[in-house]
């Protein structure tokens, strides 16, 4: 069993999308154990794309994920990572296999409607960076 965090970014919130995102979550295996629609701030945003710091694309990116709410959720199951990141594509929709949701709803490689983190670390400072343990029902 693992866990990891997923988020309905602002353009996916805006295009009616959470719905069909959270039907491939359970359809494929994966439980959603918490859920929030929050608004994150430009500060919030800066913090957890930290890595991309420096980027020609990190003030665009961080003003995109502040821009209206997100839902963000932590998904449990078997290999939850990895299922999650199939599920969601490549970052870039263009690169994205047929059938997955950055290939099927994303406008750009920016606005591509979800982030998964992408291994077992990351996944744990971004599931603790928007939950507590009382807010995971696991
Ligand atoms: P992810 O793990 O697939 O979400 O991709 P990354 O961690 O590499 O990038 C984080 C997020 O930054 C992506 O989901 C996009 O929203 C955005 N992003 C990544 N690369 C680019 C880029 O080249 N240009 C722009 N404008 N945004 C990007």
């Amino acid at each position: 069993m693992e866990r990891t965090l997923s988020i309905i970014k602002p353009d996916g919130v805006a295009k009616g999308l959470i719905g069909e995102v959270i039907k491939r979550f359970e359809k494929n295996g994966l439980k959603i154990v918490a859920m929030k629609m929050i608004y994150i701030s430009k500060k919030e945003a800066e913090w957890f794309y930290a890595v991309h710091r420096g980027k020609n694309f990190f003030d665009s990116v961080t003003d995109f994920m502040s821009s209206g709410p997100c839902v963000v959720m932590v998904l449990e199951g078997p290999k939850a990572i990895t299922k999650n990141r199939e599920l969601m594509g490549a970052t870039n929709p263009k690169d994205a296999a047929p059938g997955t949701i950055r290939r099927e709803f994303a406008s750009s490689i920016e606005r591509n409607i979800v982030h998964g983190s992408d291994a077992p670390e990351t996944a744990a400072f971004e599931i603790g960076y928007f939950f507590n343990a009382l807010e995971i029902c696991g």
